[in-house]
C-alpha cells in the first residue's frame, strides 16, 4: 500500500550542472507521482552559500522543460508551502533548530576550526560523539552562564545534533528493505551554522519534506549513510509519524561496471554526463550535453527509465505515458546500474527512425546549414530517406580503433551526405575504390553512359532504368561502380538510380563530365 496523498520532491543544490544520475531521480519521483495521482515538488537547497553557482538553477529548470519533465510546486512554480528555496526559509530553520536545543536533542559547540584540527591531530579517526563532546568545547561541558556570555557577546558557534550512541536505527527503505544501522557509528552533525544564520542540508532537509508534507523521499544512493541521521531527527522533532518513505535509488556504475560513473567517463569514451550543454561560469570550460548532442528527450527518457529499474518484461520502449503506468519501485534493483552509453545510441535511433524523414528534416537542414549548404527541407528528407538505413564510422574511446555504428543522430549524417550537396572535385588517386574501378577505358565508357541519359526525358528512376538497363544488358558493361565515382567521388552513397533521379539530369551530366575530364 502506498501512503497517500503522494507528495514528492526533487531537491536540488544549484552547485552546477545536473549531473544525469539527478536527471533519472527527478524521472523516478516524477514517474512515481503521475502514477499514484500525486504532486511533484522542486526545492532548490541553498543553504551553502559557498558552494553555489549562478545560472545552475535555470539550468536545471531548462532541462527538465527539454525532459518534458514537469513539476506541480515549487521555485519558477509556485503552491502552499512556499517559499521553495532553502535561503529564502531561514526564519522557519531557526525556529526548528531552537525546538532540538529546548528539547536536548541539540547541543551549541564554540570549538574553533583550530581547536577541531588539534584534537583531530591528536585522536586518531576523531569524531565528534558521545565518546569525545564531553572533552569539547560546548553548551553540554561549559557553564550555563559562560555558554549565555559567548553568545551574547557574539562568538560563533554551531549547534550539533545530540546523538544517543547504542541504538538500533531502522531505515526502512522500499528497495533496500529494512536497513538498520548503530547510532554509534554516527557524529553529532552540524545542523546549523551562526556565522550564516542558516541550517545545513541535514536540517533543512528533513523540516522541509516535513512542512511540505512529502511522504516518499526517492533518491540516489549517496544519500542511503545520510537517512539513519534523517530518521533520528524527525524522532527528535517528534515527528516519526509522518516520516515519509525512503527509496535510495541505485547508483549509476561507468560503461564497465567498475566503479561510480563520473564525468571524466563521458569525456573519454564520448558519451554527454550532463542533460544540457553547460558552460562553466567560472573557467569557461564547456561541457556536452544530450539536447546538443543530438538525442531526442524521449530517447534519454526511455534510457534512463531503464536504468535502474525493469519492467519485469523483454519490452524497451517505452512512451512516457507507459513508463508512468508501469513504473514500480519494488522493481528498482539495489545494486548499481552500468551507464552503457550505446545503449543510449540505440534508443536515439529508434526514436529517430519512428519519425518521418519530413520530421527529421528541418534539424538536417540546420546541419546543413551550420556546414555551409542551403537546402530545401523537402530535398533534405529526401536524402535522410536515401541514407538513413546506413552506417557511419566512429572513434571508439577506449581503443582509439575506427569503428561502425548505425546512424544513430541526425549530425551522423552529415559526413555521409555531402555529396548529395557538394559535387565531387578532386578524385584521390590513392583511394582504393578509385583505382579498382577506373581503368582505361572507364572514360570512354562513361561518356557512353551519359549519351543515354542525355536520351532520358523523364529523369526518374524508373525513367532512366527504361534506357539504361536494356543498355547494359546490350553492352554487357557494368558500369555502376564507375558511375559512383563521377557523382559521389567515392565508394559511398545509395542507388545510383536514385541518387541521379535526386541530383536531376544537368547536374548528373556536368557531374559525369567533370570526372571524365579529371580522371580521364
Ligand atoms: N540537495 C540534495 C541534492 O543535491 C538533496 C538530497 C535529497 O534528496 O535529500 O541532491
Amino acid at each position: 500500500m502506498v501512503q497517500t496523498p503522494v507528495r514528492v520532491r526533487f531537491a536540488p543544490s544549484p552547485t552546477g550542472p545536473l549531473h544525469i544520475g539527478g536527471v533519472r531521480t527527478a524521472l523516478y519521483n516524477y514517474l512515481f507521482a503521475r502514477q499514484h495521482g500525486g504532486k511533484m515538488i522542486f526545492r532548490i537547497e541553498d543553504t551553502d552559500s559557498t558552494r553555489f553557482v549562478p545560472g545552475a538553477e535555470e539550468y536545471i529548470i531548462e532541462s527538465f522543460k527539454w525532459l518534458g519533465i514537469k513539476f506541480d510546486e515549487g521555485v519558477g512554480i509556485g503552491g502552499d508551502f512556499g517559499p521553495y528555496r532553502q535561503s529564502e526559509r531561514r526564519d522557519i530553520y531557526k525556529k526548528y533548530v531552537d525546538q532540538l536545543l529546548q528539547n536536548g536533542s541539540a547541543y551549541l559547540a564554540f570549538d574553533t576550526p583550530d581547536e577541531l584540527n588539534a584534537k583531530r591531530a591528536e585522536v586518531p579517526n576523531f569524531q565528534y560523539d558521545a565518546s569525545t563532546r564531553m572533552e569539547m568545547r560546548n553548551s553540554l561541558t561549559l557553564p550555563k552562564d559562560e555558554v549565555q556570555d559567548l553568545v551574547s557577546s557574539g562568538a560563533q558557534y554551531v549547534v550539533r545534533f545530540k546523538i544517543e550512541p547504542g541504538r538500533e536505527v531502522h531505515v526502512r527503505d522500499l528497495i533496500r528493505g529494512d536497513v538498520v544501522v548503530n547510532s554509534s557509528v554516527l557524529d553529532d552533525k552540524v545542523l546549523y551554522k551562526s556565522v550564516d544564520q542558516l541550517p545545513t542540508y541535514h536540517l533543512a532537509n528533513i523540516v522541509d519534506d516535513h512542512l511540505m508534507q512529502v511522504s516518499h523521499v526517492i533518491r540516489g544512493e549517496e544519500w542511503l549513510p545520510s537517512a539513519p541521521l534523517h530518521v533520528l531527527l524527525y524522532e527528535a522533532f517528534g515527528w516519526q509519524d509522518t516520516m515519509p518513505a525512503f527509496a535510495h535509488l541505485p547508483l549509476l556504475l561507468k560503461p564497465d561496471g567498475k566503479g561510480k560513473l563520473s564525468k571524466r567517463d563521458g569525456d573519454k569514451l564520448g558519451f554527454p554526463v550532463f542533460p544540457l550543454e553547460w558552460h562553466d561560469p567560472q573557467s569557461g570550460a564547456i561541457s556536452s550535453g544530450y539536447r546538443e548532442s543530438g538525442y531526442l528527450p524521449e530517447a534519454v527518457i526511455n534510457f534512463l527509465a531503464l536504468l535502474g529499474w525493469n519492467p519485469g518484461s523483454d519490452q524497451e520502449l517505452f512512451t512516457m505515458q507507459q513508463l508512468v503506468e508501469l513504473f514500480d519501485l519494488s522493481r528498482c534493483s539495489k545494486s548499481g546500474a552500468r551507464f552503457d552509453f550505446m545503449k543510449g545510441w540505440w534508443f536515439n535511433r529508434e526514436y529517430l527512425l519512428q519519425k518521418t524523414d519530413e520530421q527529421l528534416a528541418p534539424d538536417f537542414v540546420e546541419l546543413l546549414k551550420a556546414n555551409g549548404v542551403t537546402a530545401e527541407p523537402s530535398r533534405a528528407a529526401q536524402v535522410i530517406g536515401m541514407m538513413k538505413q546506413k552506417v557511419v564510422e566512429y572513434t571508439d574511446g577506449q581503443s582509439g580503433q575506427t569503428k561502425k555504428r548505425n546512424i544513430s543522430f541526425i549530425s551522423d549524417l552529415w559526413p555521409l551526405c555531402d555529396f548529395f550537396f557538394i559535387a565531387p572535385q578532386e578524385f584521390d588517386a590513392e583511394d582504393k575504390f578509385i583505382r579498382k574501378n577506373w581503368k582505361e577505358t572507364t572514360a570512354t565508357e562513361m561518356t557512353q553512359l551519359a549519351e543515354q541519359l542525355e536520351k532520358v526525358e523523364n529523369f526518374s528512376i524508373e525513367g532512366m532504368k527504361a534506357v539504361i538497363d536494356p543498355w547494359v544488358e546490350q553492352t554487357g558493361l557494368r558500369p555502376w561502380n564507375a558511375w559512383r565515382i563521377c557523382l559521389v567521388g567515392k565508394g559511398q552513397g545509395p542507388d545510383m538510380y536514385e541518387l541521379a533521379a535526386f541530383l536531376g539530369k544537368e547536374e548528373t551530366l556536368s557531374r559525369m563530365r567533370h570526372a571524365i575530364d579529371t580522371l580521364k
